[in-house]
């Protein structure tokens, strides 16, 4: 098949659309891509702050309850910013707002419809949790594709649930990407050739039997990722509310900067880390068609962002980026027996596949294994299964810090210079993985931020400017 290489994916999150405003700011970046000559495919995810607000700590969970009132509270205040927001983008020539107004008012009506019901029997199942959320990117969606018709480009919405078939395992479901390109090809493809603007909610999807899924929290960039792959199309942009991918937090070093271009494998390691600025799984559906991924920022359009590509230009700087992830827990399993007891590793490994965690990383000796995880639900239960096989102790608090670079790659030493950059930091467990690109270690929560600037400090003195945007320091403080 031949790449559709003026087709790009947009993608805007939660605060690009977070009210009119934002909105209109995203539609004219779009108007810009196409005055361009490119044909954007829009992928929006719901509103800021309306996916909480429908979920667990909310309308669904006070229903799940039984607490009817609070569930409809909530879903009412949702209705009128949703009614609002509309108002502000769509003007009732030809009666247009009206009929976006009814759309609307439907929507929330078989929400509360359902929030009701779901407060009648006080269950909330995975399934119904995901219709509930669901709302969300439909609602967004809607909206939006009107605000695109508001102001003359053609445009349409496209409901996700047609286009993203997926397993029907609900709260994380796995797309099913044949079935995808399919529908992209048969569905939205014909409506880019028309020169109409597809616009369409992210995170959302259906099982083969109809019933509505979602592809987990962060779940749009996924979308964009799998539409663009889907589509072969030329670039995918995920447009946020920061300037792309920085050399690590600007909260805890003001000084970071913008990494102007990065490998997929480097984003992939990073990714983990950063769920803020790019999901995981994003990269998947677009590394294995070498399809560039821009990470923009909707605020400041003119600034370049980050770009993520198959191969990182070289650098002079061994690190690109250094990440930390916090809440960790640190599990040791040791077994004495584990010197003649072939197959330990295995039984280890299967309590926590059972139990469906992941695990970050592992450090083992003759005697025992360390992981750690990031999962505190499943905790007890993976601990209890793992003290029938050997003695089980875990550690919480703990922290992941972690280094991304390419260029350490053959570089000798690195491991010296990390370790005496945070020689006053107490570190639990190292690991540097088999893709050399990362190097990672485990400490205490509360050393995160002493660590990640006397790194930072380290390794980022004298910044290949090719790399790194040197020129904007001052403005990402
Ligand atoms: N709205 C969903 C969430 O907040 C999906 C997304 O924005 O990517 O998780
Ligand atoms: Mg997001």
């Amino acid at each position: 098949m031949t790449p559709r290489s003026n087709i790009v994916v947009m993608k805007f999150g939660g605060t690009s659309v977070e009210d009119a405003v934002a909105i209109e700011r995203t539609i004219s970046i779009v108007d810009g891509r196409r005055q361009r000559g490119l044909a954007p495919v829009v992928i929006v995810s719901a509103m800021s702050k309306v996916t909480d607000a429908l979920l667990a700590s909310s309308a669904a969970a006070h229903a799940g309850r039984g607490d009817r009132e609070p569930a409809l509270e909530l879903s009412s205040r949702l209705r009128v910013r949703h009614i609002e927001t509309a108002a502000r983008l769509v003007s009732d020539s030809d009666g247009r707002l009206t009929a976006l107004h009814k759309a609307i008012d439907e929507h929330f009506d078989s929400l509360d419809e359902l929030l009701r019901g779901i407060a009648a029997v006080g269950e909330l199942t995975a399934r119904t949790s995901d219709l509930i959320v669901s709302f969300g990117e439909r609602l967004s969606s809607l909206i939006i594709a009107a605000a695109f018709v508001e102001k003359g480009i053609a445009a349409t919405h496209v409901d996700a649930r047609s286009i993203i078939r997926t397993d029907g395992h609900h709260g994380k479901a796995a797309p099913q990407e044949r079935a995808i390109e399919h529908t992209l090809l048969t569905h939205v493809l014909p409506i880019i050739e028309e020169g109409i603007v597809p616009v369409m909610g992210g995170f959302i999807g259906s099982s083969e039997s109809g019933e509505t899924t979602t592809l987990g929290r962060g779940g749009s960039d996924y979308t964009a990722a799998l539409v663009g792959g889907g589509l072969h199309a030329g670039a995918i942009e995920i447009w946020t509310d920061v300037n792309g991918i920085m050399t690590t937090d600007p909260r805890i070093v003001p000084e970071a900067l913008r990494v102007k271009t990065i490998s997929f494998e480097e984003a992939a390691e990073l990714a983990y880390f950063g769920a803020k600025v790019l999901h995981p799984a994003t990269i998947l559906p677009a590394v294995q068609k070498n399809i560039p991924v821009l990470v923009l920022n909707s605020r400041n359009p003119e600034n370049e962002g980050t770009r993520i590509t198959a191969i990182a230009p070289p650098c002079s700087s061994p690190f690109k980026c250094i990440a930390a992830k916090k809440k960790l827990t640190i599990i040791d399993i040791v077994a004495s027996r584990m010197l003649l007891a072939h197959g330990f590793l295995k039984m280890v490994f299967d309590v926590f596949d059972r139990h469906q965690c992941a695990i970050d990383m592992v450090s083992t000796s003759e005697v025992s294994i360390s992981v750690t995880v990031d999962s505190r639900e499943s905790l007890p239960a993976i601990c209890e299964d793992l003290s029938k096989i050997a003695d089980v102790k875990y550690e919480s608090a703990k922290a992941l810090i972690c280094l991304v670079g390419e260029d350490i790659r053959g570089h000798s030493g690195i491991a010296a210079q990390v370790f005496s950059a945070v020689s006053h930091v107490n570190i639990r467990m190292i690991s540097q993985g088999a893709s050399e690109i990362n190097m990672s270690f485990m400490i205490n929560e509360e050393d995160v931020d002493e660590a990640v600037r006397s790194l930072h400090k380290k390794f980022f003195v004298a910044p290949d400017p090719a790399i790194f945007d040197v020129e904007t320091v001052a403005t990402n403080a």
